[in-house]
């Protein structure tokens, strides 16, 4: 559930940054992004500043000592990459891929070029092990810079990737799986998408960063992982060490570091609480959910690969409203092929029949960087090369992906739909490929769905000024609220320095989904929402209200919405909208909002008010 209102902060005994004495309890807030509750030993990854080096010459008597230290860092990023090797099967054709990666990663470590380069630096330099690797990835990313050969710019970022690997284990950084057998709860200053993939899920307890906001993809990431977890958290590295027993509440966004007796028993009580509610609330999940006044409202899920749709359907998911390809891309160097991807996407269509699959085609950039590398230097990426953009530069890769996914739709229902649109002529250019990918695969005779339907996302204000136009286009829209928020109001969706302004409710943002969902209505087509808001219990009324015609969401949310919805009355939201609309700033709307909502779904609700702080 979201909990607009919280803004992360800090609570400790006292104001002042306590001392991270071992033992000490500590309390810290952030913002709640995956619910459930976490405990167990912590383990920090990814510190803060991890990229800084200290560019200091060391005295020549420890030269010897920086060499040790490199080769023991080397040595153990090896053992690393080794070990997830072990847990690899090489019967699945993407852990295969994820093999050929660690792979090239093991060569690159045991590069006696590389690594004589780097020791260079070190005893004939006087550098320490840090900046000597520094150097060297500088040097390397020189000489491959002016290089017009995409495989070879990847392989210096594969290069990066190592050095910056070694660097990360000298400074006592490195991301990966919690060391030990032992389940952890993951610290981190900042986790990337491709991070938080590299993460073994079962060694994983709860997640908490310093950084992120209520719709980063790490948070998005967790939830579909079904791992607890809080975001934009101050401080973290001065209140944890690694192996304090922690208590992450991903209900209130609470953290309790070394809790005190009672305060740990109450918590193992309320995490078998929380367990019970999980199920307690499926009970009528298989069931279409249908509002008071006889609204049908189906709601799909949001998925990241294929494997969820199992998880899917058994908490009621009605189709996927969102199938975010790019993750299939995230976790591997190279790219997938065609084949990989029909098989994928066959998988999950199939799986879904006769239910709709709706395909996003790759929505990579900003925070999403494809084969881990960033090929371009680019000063804002959620400004630049990202989504639709993207793919109308790389048109071999596009033209792949739509490939499988028209050959992929012969096996039950599927559409395809476009990321970022700012504009008719994007949305021609790809809508022109598809058809000329139709064309091509008529031409070889080979097998495809002529039923895909074309949708748009609806994520930048453009678009929405423009939606008259660009619903005449298509045959459906989906409202990505994630970035629609971002880009409307101009707040960094990952940026927890600004995730107060990131208001779901705010009246500029309510006013360009009434629009969007009146001109998709005007031309004949359906409106569907997938961002976070489609689940958050204070928008749903605005939702349905404004007409909206489906939901699509995070599968855990799914149990819960449909509760909410069959608690609803879309007349009467109607009329509370017209109130909306007269309020001046997003507090007033979510006073107004809540009045109905506490009346309405005071049941539904009322599990996670026994869950607040209060109750503890
Ligand atoms: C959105 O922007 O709301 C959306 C659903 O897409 P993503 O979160 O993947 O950017
Ligand atoms: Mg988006």
């Amino acid at each position: 559930m979201s909990r607009q209102e919280k803004k992360p902060q800090k609570t400790a005994p006292n104001e002042a940054v306590p001392e991270a004495l071992p033992g000490r309890r500590i309390v810290l807030n952030g913002v709640a992004v995956s619910s459930g509750i976490g405990i167990g030993p912590s383990r920090f990854i990814n510190r803060r500043g991890s990229a800084m080096v200290v560019r200091q010459k060391i005295r020549r008597e420890t030269v010897k000592k920086e060499l040790a230290r490199l080769e023991q860092a080397v040595s153990r990023l090896e053992a690393e990459f080794n070990a997830a090797k072990t847990r690899l099967s090489p019967m699945a054709d993407e852990q295969r891929a994820q093999g050929e990666l660690l792979d090239v990663y093991l060569m690159i470590c045991r590069d006696p070029k590389l690594l004589n380069t780097v020791r260079a630096n070190i005893s004939e330099h006087n550098m320490g092990a840090e900046w000597a690797l520094e150097k060297t990835a500088q040097d390397v990313r020189r000489s491959f810079a002016n290089i017009d050969s995409l495989y070879l710019r990847e392989r210096s970022v594969d290069i990066q990737t190592v050095i910056g690997r070694v660097t990360g284990y000298l400074q006592g950084n490195a991301v990966s799986a919690p060391g030990g057998d032992e389940p952890k709860i993951i610290f981190a200053h900042d986790l990337t998408p491709a991070d938080t993939l590299a993460l073994e899920p079962s060694r994983i307890i709860a997640l908490v960063t310093e950084m992120g906001g209520q719709t980063s993809h790490t948070g998005i990431l967790a939830r579909s992982m079904h791992i607890p977890c809080v975001v934009g958290c101050i401080d973290l590295e001065e209140c944890v060490q690694d192996g304090d027993l922690v208590i992450v509440d991903g209900i209130n966004g609470v953290i309790v570091v070394n809790p005190h007796e009672t305060e740990l028993a109450a918590y193992i009580n309320r995490r078998q609480e929380f367990r019970l509610y999980e199920k307690r609330i499926r009970v009528n999940s298989a069931y279409p959910a249908e509002t008071e006044d006889g609204v049908p409202v189906p709601v799909y899920g949001n998925v990241e690969n294929g494997q969820e749709t199992a998880l899917l359907k058994a908490l009621g998911g009605e189709g996927i409203g969102l199938f975010r390809t790019e993750f299939g891309y995230l976790s591997r160097r190279d790219l997938p092929t065609e084949e990989e991807q029909f098989e994928e996407y066959k998988a999950a269509i199939q799986a879904m029949s006769p239910h709709m699959v709706v395909m996003r085609t790759l929505d990579s950039g900003a925070d999403k960087m494809i084969g881990q590398r960033r090929v371009l230097e680019e000063a804002n990426p959620a400004l630049g090369m990202r989504a639709i953009r993207y793919c109308l530069r790389h048109q071999d890769i596009f033209r792949r992906q739509l490939r499988a996914i028209l050959r992929a739709g012969v096996y039950g229902n599927a559409a395809v739909m476009f990321p970022m649109i700012s504009g008719l002529d994007e949305l021609r250019q790809a809508k022109s490929i598809l058809s000329e990918v139709r064309q091509e695969l008529d031409n070889e005779g080979i097998s495809y769905s002529r039923n895909v339907l074309v949708g748009t996302m609806i994520e930048l204000p453009a678009a929405v000024m423009i939606s008259r136009a660009l619903a005449r286009e298509v045959d459906f829209f989906s409202i990505g609220t994630n970035d629609l928020i971002q880009y409307s109001l101009g707040v960094d969706r990952c940026n927890k320095y600004v995730s107060y302004l990131f208001k779901p409710l705010h009246p500029a943002i309510l006013r360009a989904i009434k629009y969007t969902v009146d001109m998709a209505h005007a031309e004949g087509i359906t409106v569907c929402v997938c961002g976070e808001m489609a689940a958050d219990p204070y928008c749903l009324p605005v939702l349905l209200g404004m007409g909206v015609d489906a939901l699509s969401m995070t599968p855990q949310h799914i149990p819960f919405v449909k509760n909410l919805i069959r608690r609803s009355n879309v007349e009467e939201f109607r009329l509370l909208l017209k109130s909306i609309f007269s309020q001046g700033t997003p507090e007033d709307i979510l006073r107004l909002v809540s009045q109905n909502v506490y009346a309405r779904f005071k049941d539904e609700l009322a599990f996670f008010a026994s869950m607040t702080d209060n109750n503890a």
